[in-house]
């Protein structure tokens, strides 16, 4: 296979975000791990169109950014989960929680970031209060969106009520993937000064393995078990 990289994108610029890679119409972009284990995309010039629709498709290129973040908020409202054993549950005031809690129980769905069983960390789609009950809690890794935007495309063809919760990068990326908006839409970003890599924190676990000679089922970053 013959292999360019991405136009002449940085890789320090990159999100990862896989916008490019999901609306390439011959799937020839892979999402590729970089030596510090961040995904970057990676384009097959055996099967590459030239249409460029990646780079129509990237937020990192003002021209796709800049209508993304033109709208000015109407109203600003602060709020937390009241209940102190509830809150918890979550990393911060646990508002991801109640917002995603009440859209499932009015039929949505919710795509959040949650571990799979070799804990990588990846979005995924909760229809139950148990599946959204695994995206609670912040994991300081960059998530992987692998089928996911196009997920998101199909459900909300499907009329289906759709909220997304991600980095402020990764909605962006999943807006531009989309290209227009939808009225059955929701998308909630977080407070985010960047994704640290996926690499660092396999091999953080793995160490952990070694040293304790235990494995790892499950993991948590910044419980909040000892506050008062
Ligand atoms: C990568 C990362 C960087 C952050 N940087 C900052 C910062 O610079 N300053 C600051 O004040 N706070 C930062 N936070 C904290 C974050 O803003 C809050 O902890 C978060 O908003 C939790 O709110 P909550 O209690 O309502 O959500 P919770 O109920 O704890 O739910 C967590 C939510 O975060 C989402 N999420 C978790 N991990 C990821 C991930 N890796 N990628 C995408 N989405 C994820 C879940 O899908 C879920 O929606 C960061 C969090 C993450 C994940």
């Amino acid at each position: 296979m013959r292999t360019k990289v991405f136009y002449d994108l940085p890789e320090t610029a990159c999100y990862g975000c896989q916008a490019c890679a999901q609306i390439c119409p011959v799937s020839a972009i892979s999402m590729v791990p970089d030596e510090e284990g961040f995904l970057f995309p990676q384009i097959d010039t055996d099967k590459c169109i030239e249409c460029n629709l990646c780079e129509k498709t990237c937020p990192t290129q003002e021209s796709v950014a800049k209508p993304l973040f033109n709208a000015i908020p109407t109203n600003v409202d602060a709020a937390w989960e009241k209940d102190f054993d509830a809150r918890l549950e979550s990393t911060s005031g646990g508002a991801f929680y109640i917002f995603g809690k009440k859209w499932i129980e009015d039929g949505g769905v919710v795509y959040g970031a949650d571990f799979d069983d070799k804990l990588h960390v990846r979005h995924c789609k909760a229809v139950t209060i148990e599946e959204l009950q695994r995206q609670r809690g912040s994991k300081y890794v960059q998530s992987d969106l692998s089928g996911i935007l196009k997920a998101v495309r199909t459900d909300l063809k499907a009329g289906i009520k759709v909220l997304f919760s991600g980095t402020p990068c990764q909605v962006a990326g999943l807006r531009a993937f989309l290209k227009k908006d939808y009225p059955n839409l929701i998308c909630i970003d977080l407070v985010c000064h960047g994704v640290p890599s996926p690499l660092i924190f396999l091999e953080h676990l793995k160490y952990v393995e070694k040293t304790s000679g235990k494995q790892i089922v499950d993991y948590k970053f910044r419980g909040k078990e000892r506050s008062g």
